[in-house]
């Protein structure tokens, strides 16, 4: 009976991993993203009812109702809340919460093979425990760095942390950290008699020398890396899931620990790609350190109405629009796509240029303006439309602000120096919607707004592209 059951919780399992990668192909354009979630929440739902007839489960049906009960609530009432500016922090919660799964799964794989060493001590089942107690090790140990470098990672998007906390010696730290993390997993697996079972103390000890590492990796880092550190807890994520999965036998989460980690390394290369540094680079140089901006800035900000923006514009050729976190934050979308249809209806050619990292989250601009349904094919990345913004009349730069300062071309202090920018400054006129003085995520000066060929257009963009509808309109 018990064979049979495994049998069919394997099967089904299966069919989960083949749901969460056809639910991730449909996540992968903005058009069938939507039901993309949808399917993987039904494999995560069917994965869930499993668990209930898995031999392993021995009774504790009450602990993992009220458990999920308790979840669901909690993830029901904060994501219908959470506003989208909210988006990206809430994402690193949820990784957070992943990861610190993963590590329970791992304390309480840790801890019941020591009860079961204890109660075989020379057993046939004796010799298989080592490597299962390394597996364990190692997943509690990623889990327990993702988890606390997830809840630093929300910490700094919700601003509730200083950006840059910078640590002397940082990496000879992280190293005796790993060193220390590692010995202790070793140990821990080092299982050759009785007397040397998995303790707690050992275990306890390594769960807290993994959640400084992840502290103490995710501190110093802020300017514009936060992508990259946060694409790669994701990665880290699923590898904890997919090494507890092997341990614990589960292939349910070995699959979906693999997807994840498979999709989350990818991610991470192309947020390191985005930034313009090599993985190497990021895994272990000071990235984030450097200082702030010593260039000198030439030229004055020069305000001008909405209207006054719009009407260059209405007679241009060709518009080029670049979105930024402020588009979120003003939830300004639905009128950019209104005023995109009016240029076009007037013969202006506009496109979308959009920046990898724009935005709190990646893919973030490419959400909003699908929800706005503005048409894919007026959306650009920077590699395809950076050559066209030398031949284009009027750039509007919309709450975006990092993406495209020039000083990450020519200003070797500046902690954005070396990242790849939309080249907005070279058009012919550039127009900048923000509400003020506010920095970027950076939190440094931008040049292009001094620039001879830039105006601002001071507000919320909400409000001032709906000025520049009004003034269209009346053409
Ligand atoms: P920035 O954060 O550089 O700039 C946003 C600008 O929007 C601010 O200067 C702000 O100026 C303006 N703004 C804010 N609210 C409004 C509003 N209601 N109306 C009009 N303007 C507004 O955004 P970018 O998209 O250019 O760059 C993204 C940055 O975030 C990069 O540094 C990136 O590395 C980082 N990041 C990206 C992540 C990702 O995965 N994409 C994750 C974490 C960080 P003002 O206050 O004057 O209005």
């Amino acid at each position: 009976m018990t064979g049979l059951l495994q049998f069919i919780v394997n099967l089904g399992y299966f069919a989960t991993a083949i749901t969460f990668i056809f639910a991730l192909k449909r996540m992968s354009h903005p058009s069938t993203a939507r039901s993309g979630i949808v399917w993987a929440g039904y494999a995560m739902a069917f994965a869930t009812v499993l668990t209930f007839i898995h031999p392993a489960i021995h009774g504790n049906y009450f602990l993992m109702i009220f458990a999920i009960l308790i979840g669901g609530i909690i993830a029901n009432v904060t994501a219908k809340n959470v506003a989208m500016t909210d988006m990206p922090q809430m994402i690193a919660i949820y990784n957070g919460v992943g990861s610190a799964s993963a590590a329970c799964i791992a304390a309480i794989t840790l801890l019941r093979t020591g009860i079961l060493v204890e109660e075989h001590s020379i057993s046939g089942t004796f010799r298989e425990l080592p490597p299962m107690l390394l597996l364990a090790g190692i997943g509690g140990l990623i889990g327990l760095v993702s988890f606390t470098g997830s809840i630093i990672a929300w910490m700094k998007l919700d601003g509730r942390m200083n950006k840059v906390v910078r640590i002397k010696g940082r990496n000879a730290i992280n190293g005796a950290l790993l060193m220390a993390a590692i010995l202790f997993v070793i140990m821990l697996a080092n299982v050759t008699t009785h007397d040397t079972a998995p303790s707690y103390s050992l275990i306890i000890l390594l769960f807290v020398v993994a959640a400084a590492l992840g502290i103490l990796i995710a501190i110093p880092i802020g300017g514009a890396d936060m992508p990259v550190v946060i694409s790669l807890f994701n990665a880290l994520t699923g590898l904890a899931v997919a090494f507890e999965g092997i341990a614990t036998n589960n292939y349910g989460l070995v699959v979906s620990g693999m997807v994840v980690g498979a999709a989350g390394s990818l991610l991470t290369i192309l947020m390191a790609k985005a930034m313009n540094r090599s993985l190497s680079n990021v895994l272990f140089s000071n990235f984030g350190e450097a200082q702030a901006s010593t260039e000198e800035i030439a030229g004055s900000l020069k305000p001008v109405a909405a209207g006054d923006a719009a009407m260059t514009m209405a007679y241009a050729q060709k518009v080029i629009i670049i979105p930024g976190y402020g588009l979120a934050v003003a939830q300004a979308q639905h009128k950019v796509a209104e005023l995109t249809k009016l240029l076009e209806d007037k013969g202006v050619d506009v496109k979308f240029a959009i920046h990898p990292v724009a935005g709190r989250m990646p893919g973030h601009m490419n959400v909003l303006l699908a929800e706005a349904g503005i048409p894919y094919d007026l959306i650009f990345d920077l590699d395809e439309i950076n050559e066209e913004f030398k031949d284009t009349d009027a750039v509007l730069v919309i709450g975006a602000n990092d993406v495209v300062n020039p000083v990450a071309r020519t200003d070797k202090s500046s902690p954005i120096y070396g990242m790849p920018i939309l080249n907005a400054d070279m058009a012919k006129q550039v127009f900048v919607v923000k509400r003020g003085q506010g920095a970027g995520f950076s939190g440094i000066e931008n040049h292009l707004f001094y620039l001879d060929n830039t105006n601002m257009v001071y507000g919320d963009a909400q409000k001032m592209v709906n000025d520049m509808i009004a003034s269209i309109k009346t053409l």
